[in-house]
């Protein structure tokens, strides 16, 4: 997609009520036109991008509009972080990206996957970043089952989560340590699912893709998830959102099991204006820091 072909895209998301934006990859931060992208987002949505620790650096200018800012990192232990991400390297990456974004005044986070691997180090990993101001956000191992638009993640019985009693113990670690401290950007809510989901394989959501969440490709097609095929293209939203083709998508979807991703997860469990203040409510700390934050005057770019 051109520039402007993205930026008529996020017209047309604006128009049908998107209030926030997730620019994810690949990797977003490889377009030359990203800091334009990322501008022209920020004074629309409330603007996320992620970044697997590769590319933060090179394009540090692009960063200072965006809302936020997710580093990828899933161990404190550098061998075991570039055997879990199978590249050497992405350790040293991600740790000096995290820190020269931090110093940069970008409002960076750490977005580790939990693992098998990684899952007992959690809550050490947790506290190391919060209490040096760093915010961490999750995301729990998963993979596509089935063929997909695009894949996410591939079958790796190694990461695959199967001491379900400490996944359990870290969700109830998580809710305990979000009452003492600022900076675990994960909702009550939604622990309380991914721990019933661990403890007794129960959902306790409904999928609410294409309802509270879409899913926009790289050639600016739209659908429910990444699981799904295109419904239509970004630009075409604005006249689809409301047709019957679209509220019957939205029931099948809403009946659809098929993968457990927390993004997914939180957007569903989290529903409309309601759901909006449980989160401002849930994360009233966070929002208070990365308020004054943003009122912050940003860089000046001559
Ligand atoms: S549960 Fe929702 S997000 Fe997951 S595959 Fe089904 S429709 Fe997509």
């Amino acid at each position: 997609m051109s520039t402007e072909e993205v930026k008529a895209g996020l017209d047309a998301l604006m128009s049908v009520g998107v209030a926030e934006i997730v620019l994810s990859g690949g990797n977003p931060l490889l377009r030359e036109d990203i800091g334009e992208i990322i501008e022209y987002a920020s004074r629309r949505f409330i603007t996320t991008i992620y970044d697997n620790g590769s590319m933060a650096l090179k394009k540090i200018d692009s960063l200072y509009d965006a809302d936020f800012v997710a580093i990828s990192l899933d161990s404190l232990d550098e061998k075991k972080n570039d055997y879990m991400r199978g590249v050497n390297g992405a350790w040293k990456k991600s740790t000096e990206a995290i820190e020269k974004l931090h110093e940069a005044g970008i409002s960076v986070g750490v977005a580790p996957t939990i693992t098998q691997l990684n899952l007992y180090e959690m809550e050490g990993f947790t506290r190391y970043f919060v209490e040096k101001g760093l915010p961490v956000w999750y995301a729990v191992y998963s993979h596509d089952y089935e063929d997909s638009l695009f894949g996410i993640g591939v079958r790796n019985d190694e990461l695959e989560i199967v001491d379900n009693t400490e996944m359990v113990k870290l969700c109830d670690t998580l809710l305990r340590m979000k009452k003492e401290r600022n900076g675990i950007f994960i909702t009550d809510k939604t622990l309380l699912a991914v721990k019933e989901l661990f403890l007794t394989g129960n959902r306790k959501w409904r999928c609410r893709a294409l309802q509270n969440f879409v899913m926009v490709n790289h050639l600016g097609e739209a659908s429910g998830c990444h699981l799904y095929a295109p419904a239509a293209q970004v630009t075409e939203l604005p006249e689809v959102w409301n047709s019957r083709k679209f509220n019957a998508l939205r029931a099948q979807y809403s009946n659809c099991q098929k993968c457990r991703y927390v993004c997914y997860l939180f957007y569903s469990i989290h529903r409309g204006i309601y759901g909006s203040i449980e989160i401002l409510q849930d994360q009233l700390k966070n929002a208070r820091s990365l308020f004054s934050e943003m009122y912050e005057p940003k860089r000046i770019v001559a």
